[in-house]
């Protein structure tokens, strides 16, 4: 049977039509240097004596500037692949070059922010952003002056001499960003920054977020678990898949910059959704043959 003439007129959206600009945008960030070069990358563990993969074969590359969010189910590897680019854990096989080098231990040219607080409850607000700069050596009057610029910059300037108890989740999260931006990392390492948040926190932070990239120069890799939030903020998505850990899509993001939350409903915002869903949860064939029949009442005879 074949669709009615009206059918086939719908308007349809795939997440693979790029308007003009947005394929403009992509050709502009390939063109600029691969700032992280992720080759053949293999992570196992070791338990009870048994060695297991969590992920194989991870190839991609992400440039400069870039915003990329990491998606895939629990246990894929997200956080262990984030915390192989850190520098707090080892490849098994496979390499990350970052600007051409390999990625050994951690190093300030990369900056982290987890969903714990990790502020020093000790330290003021101010104290907690100069403490990486004075480790780098910089002067405390420069590492002062700078720290203050940085809390500017996220909207704290005015809590600088609160201690994190006295903020909120949020606030706190901000003085987090501040701080892994105060060393002037080339790689913003963000692993569900923001899912401890309310979700009205949560939005606002994605837009100070996207604020905040906007004005600094700095590639972001961001594990989240909410696909709002993959298809608001990233360039592109990298969707794994478990078991082991592997690249299914690298998707690039139809939804113009820049974004704004009226998008969230946009035909290229849905169709970006939609298909993430369609990757992470493929749907279930349930063959009734094999289900096993179990009648604990008649009510099915007149039911169906
Ligand atoms: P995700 O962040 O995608 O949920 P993780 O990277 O945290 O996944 O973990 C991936 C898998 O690796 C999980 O099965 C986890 O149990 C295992 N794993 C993580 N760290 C270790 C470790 N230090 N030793 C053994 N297994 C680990
Ligand atoms: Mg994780």
């Amino acid at each position: 049977m074949t669709a009615p003439p009206s059918m086939n007129a719908l308007p349809s959206s795939s997440y693979l039509d790029q308007d003009e600009a947005v394929a403009a945008r992509f050709q502009r960030i390939y063109e600029r240097p691969v700032r992280l070069k992720v080759d053949n990358l293999r992570k196992d563990f070791q338990n009870n004596g048994a060695t297991r993969t969590v992920f194989d074969k991870l190839s991609f590359n992400i440039h400069r500037r870039e915003f990329v969010t990491v998606i895939g189910p629990s246990g894929c590897g997200k956080s262990t692949f984030l915390r192989i680019v850190a520098g707090l854990d080892e490849a098994s096989g496979g390499e990350i070059q970052l600007d051409g080098h390999p990625v050994g231990g951690p190093g300030p040219d990369r900056g982290m922010v987890f969903q714990g607080y990790t502020l020093f409850p000790w330290l003021t607000v101010k104290r907690n952003v100069m403490f990486g700069l004075e480790m780098s050596g910089k002067a405390k009057s420069t590492a002062e002056s700078e720290a203050g610029l940085w809390l500017e910059m996220v909207g704290l300037r005015k809590f600088e001499n609160a201690y994190p108890h006295e903020l909120s989740g949020g606030m706190k999260q901000r003085v987090a960003i501040a701080r892994a931006l105060a060393n002037e990392p080339r790689v913003l390492i963000m692993d569900e920054p923001f899912g401890a948040l309310d979700a009205q926190t949560r939005a606002q932070m994605q837009n100070y977020l996207l604020q905040i990239w906007r004005k600094v120069d700095v590639t972001i890799l961001f594990i989240t678990h909410d696909l709002d939030e993959a298809c608001y903020l990233s360039d592109r998505i990298l969707v794994l898949g478990a078991n082991p850990g592997r690249v299914v899509e690298f998707i690039e993001n139809p939804v113009p910059r820049p974004r704004s939350p009226a998008q969230f409903s946009s035909p290229s915002f849905v169709a970006l959704k939609n298909r993430i869903e369609e990757l992470i949860h493929p749907p279930v064939e349930i063959e009734e043959q094999q289900l096993p029949l179990v009648r604990l009442t008649e009510a099915g005879d007149d039911v169906e």
